[in-house]
């Protein structure tokens, strides 16, 4: 039986860096010998245009007999009016498959120009509640206007999914340098943050060998300026996470570079942080490191879930090509360099064929 990967191109630069991350793991995946199928799936303006639905019935259905699936971005400010307000097909997707951890690692590569020294991060953001949970819905909204000059957002934190993705950072810090710091604004946010802070400590309980400290996040977004190398795993709540992971991924070189993995106990999707990039869509120099990283995240998920070190080896392959590649200068223009997105693509697929 092979390896069913959903694949969801999305809008902007999506049709442009998700082919390229999906050639260069179709490559590593005939080196480790491990049987992929991508199965593609309708998603976005194209699947607007198509089937009168950013996110059509078919490809819901097609995702919940799926594992695991590569979502390209969306650029919803950008669809027609009647579809305005609605939740985001990321939204939906997540929620509807409970996707409760985001992954996104930071780090420098070589060869790649940083703007502050060594980053080697993991930032892990609670991705269900905040003052991002149930956003944009007409109805149950986290956010209202009770007169036409007043609007108020709520925020929801629970124990629950605190303790949740305090785990996964725990866990994910035992795999990397055992360094756990809880990142909220507790002398503010006394309720909300600080239920959250608490519940980070409970569980850091379960994990002597990690070391867990904490800082506010107005705090922690200087310190990532200049001393982002004294920092493994930092754990957020949602809006937090993805502030702190655009600052740490352009700290590492680009936005372009920004790779996420979301999951639940069962599903995994890959998802560059980054956005549809509309303005520099159709030009050949979106950078595609985000997506490919993302990818190779999804391939290591997938053999931690399943027990199977392939995963973990097509993984292994793609990141050495790509540093590789990166390392040789070659890289797209956010990052200083000159190769077109496919082209860079293209060097990457041959290195691994080279192997
Ligand atoms: P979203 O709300 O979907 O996160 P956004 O408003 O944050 O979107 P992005 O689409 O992430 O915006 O783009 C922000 C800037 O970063 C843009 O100028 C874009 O060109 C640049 N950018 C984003 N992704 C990439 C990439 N992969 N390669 C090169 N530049 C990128
Ligand atoms: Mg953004």
């Amino acid at each position: 039986m092979p390896l069913r990967i959903g694949v969801l191109d999305g809008d902007g630069i999506g049709p442009e860096i998700v082919p390229v991350a999906v050639d260069i793991a179709t490559a590593a995946a005939t080196h480790a010998d491990l049987d992929v199928e991508w199965v593609p799936l309708a998603m976005g303006r194209s699947a607007i245009d198509t089937l009168g639905d950013p996110l059509p019935p078919a490809t819901l259905d097609a995702l919940d007999d799926l594992d695991c699936w590569i979502l390209g971005p969306h650029d919803s400010a950008g669809y027609p009016d009647q579809f305005r307000g609605q939740l985001t097909p990321g939204a939906v997707i997540r929620k509807r498959y409970g996707l409760y951890s985001n992954l996104r690692p930071a780090r420098v590569y070589p060869g790649v120009p940083s703007v502050s020294g060594a980053i080697d991060l993991l930032i892990v953001r609670e991705n269900s509640e905040g003052l991002y949970a149930d956003r944009n819905m007409a109805v149950g909204s986290g956010e209202f206007m009770p007169t036409p000059d007043v609007a108020l957002a709520v925020g929801v934190i629970t124990r629950a999914a605190s303790e949740r993705i305090a785990r996964v950072a725990f866990e994910q810090a035992r795999r990397r340098k055992k360094h756990v710091t809880v990142v909220h604004k507790a002398n503010v946010l006394t309720m909300t943050t600080g239920l959250f802070r608490a519940a980070c400590y409970d569980v850091a309980g379960d994990y002597p060998d990690v070391t867990v400290d904490e800082e506010h996040v107005d705090a922690m977004a200087a310190l990532l300026v200049r001393r982002a190398g004294d920092f493994d795993v930092l754990v957020t709540e949602n809006l937090f996470g993805d502030i702190l992971s655009d600052l740490a991924a352009e700290l590492a070189g680009s936005l372009g570079l920004a790779a996420s993995i979301n999951t639940s106990d069962c599903k995994a999707m890959a998802q560059a942080a980054h956005g549809a990039a509309p303005d520099i869509a159709g030009r050949d120099c979106a950078n595609p490191v985000a997506l490919i990283e993302s990818t190779a995240m999804l391939f290591d998920w997938w053999a931690q879930q399943f027990d199977d070190d392939r995963g973990r080896d097509l993984a292994a392959t793609i990141r050495a090509a790509l540093t590789a590649t990166l390392d040789a200068g070659e890289m797209t223009p956010d990052l200083g360099g000159s190769t077109g997105t496919a082209e860079f693509g293209r060097l990457i697929r041959t290195r691994i064929g080279a192997r």
